[in-house]
């Protein structure tokens, strides 16, 4: 057996000791390679213990070979779900064998349920992790939005891009470093998207009520060369997707010049909530107490 199932079943195999015998335990997962990052056990282990409920939920490293076996356990009842991270959230789309709607427009899944009949379904919960972490934190931050500038397009873009949509914004203006990549996500996602290239950010920001970063740029401090958070309109408000740093080069500039930031760790958290909902039967809260505990371990 490859490490990653090994590890698996080193995991799921244990009794948890805080759970009596005779009460029925639900174990959840999340699924990646590698897995040691992870915030999500942090966040779910919080909720379960908040909302007294006889679960798990671990963290478990599988290799991209074995993903279609541990499918398999998932299927088998072992689990009622979980959550994919890197580099499986491609893959978990193709293997699941029902999808919610919009992980097939997003074409990439991050949560996966365990239905009745033993099949497993895949969703997508950025495109509301994003939705309510603007809505928390900017509240009426759609309302009369015309133009966005998000730079990026890759995975988690997709779903940026479908929520803004959701939202009727009348331009998104999708720049990223390989502009081929964003001329295909215009096409494949249809609508008012305009590709362009990351130097045209001076012309298309100007009318932009709203910066997205959704390219990995910020992690650990990296910066974008030259991009002029100063050509955006002087209300504009800038998210970032990346969170560790909390507040990356991008947001401090934006900070500087005045703008309203929002950060992505909000994003992290809500996009936790849709699942937990569906594996263990209760909405779950995003409060302060549990940003403060997640912000804690960046
Ligand atoms: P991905 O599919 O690998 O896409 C990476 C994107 O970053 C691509 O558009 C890529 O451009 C761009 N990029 C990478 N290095 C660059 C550079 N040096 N200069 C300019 N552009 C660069 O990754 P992803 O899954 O979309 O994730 C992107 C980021 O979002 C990650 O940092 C991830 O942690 C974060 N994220 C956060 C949340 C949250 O809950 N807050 C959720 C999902 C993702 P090319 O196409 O030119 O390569």
């Amino acid at each position: 057996m490859q490490d990653g199932l090994e590890t698996a079943t080193r995991v799921d195999s244990k009794t948890p000791p805080h759970h009596p015998p005779g009460i029925h335990v639900k174990h959840a997962f999340v699924v990646g390679h590698p897995i040691a990052h992870s915030r999500s056990p942090l966040i779910h282990n919080y909720w379960l213990k908040a909302n007294a409920i006889a679960g798990t939920y671990e963290p478990i490293d599988v290799l991209p070979d074995d993903l279609p076996a541990f499918f398999d356990r998932i299927r088998e009842g072992r689990y009622v779900g979980g959550n994919v991270t890197l580099p499986h959230k491609a893959a978990a789309y193709l293997l699941s064998d029902e999808r919610e709607s919009l992980a097939d427009s997003i074409g990439a899944v991050n949560t996966l349920v365990r239905l009745g009949s033993g099949a497993v379904e895949g969703r997508n919960t950025d495109y509301l992790g994003f939705l309510g972490n603007l809505d928390q934190n900017a509240p009426g931050w759609s309302e009369a939005l015309n133009e966005v500038v998000v730079l990026g397009a890759g995975g988690a873009c997709r779903a940026v891009v479908v929520a803004l949509k959701s939202r009727g914004v009348r331009c998104i203006h999708l720049l990223n470093r390989t502009i081929g990549t964003a001329e295909d996500m215009a096409i494949e996602l249809e609508g008012p998207i305009a590709a362009g290239s990351l130097a045209e950010f001076p012309k298309r920001a100007r009318r932009a009520g709203l910066l997205i970063n959704t390219t990995s740029v910020g992690m650990k401090s990296t910066r974008f060369d030259g991009l002029d958070l100063g050509a955006l309109p002087q209300d504009a408000l800038v998210t970032d997707l990346v969170y560790t740093p909390l507040v990356t080069p991008l947001l401090a500039e934006a900070r500087a010049l005045g703008l309203r930031t929002v950060d992505g760790l909000g994003m992290l958290l809500h996009q936790a909530v849709p699942g937990f909902e569906a594996w263990f039967g209760v909405k779950p809260e995003v409060t302060a107490e549990l940003r403060a505990l997640v912000e804690a371990s960046l």
